[in-house]
């Protein structure tokens, strides 16, 4: 598996990345909920695997249940 995203890198910050979807800046992002996460956006790459790729973070993973203000809710 590819290194995980770290809520500090400079892209996971810019996009409110959280590893935990429960964490996610409420206040920051008002329409973020707690079913919203990585396992169900559009975007995952990991499909149910509880890490996986997500184009916005080349090269590193992102966790099942984490959450970014890119989220897309999977069709
Ligand atoms: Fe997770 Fe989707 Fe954000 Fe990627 S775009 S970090 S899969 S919520």
């Amino acid at each position: 598996a590819a290194p995980m995203v770290a809520e500090t890198d400079a892209t996971a910050k810019s996009l409110g990345y959280v590893a935990d979807t429960t964490q996610a800046d409420s206040k920051k992002y008002p329409k973020h909920t707690k079913d919203q996460m990585c396992s169900n956006c559009a975007l995952y790459q990991g499909k149910t695997a509880p890490q996986g790729g997500c184009p916005l973070f080349p090269g590193k993973d992102v966790t099942a249940k984490g959450w970014c203000s890119a989220y897309a809710k999977k069709a």
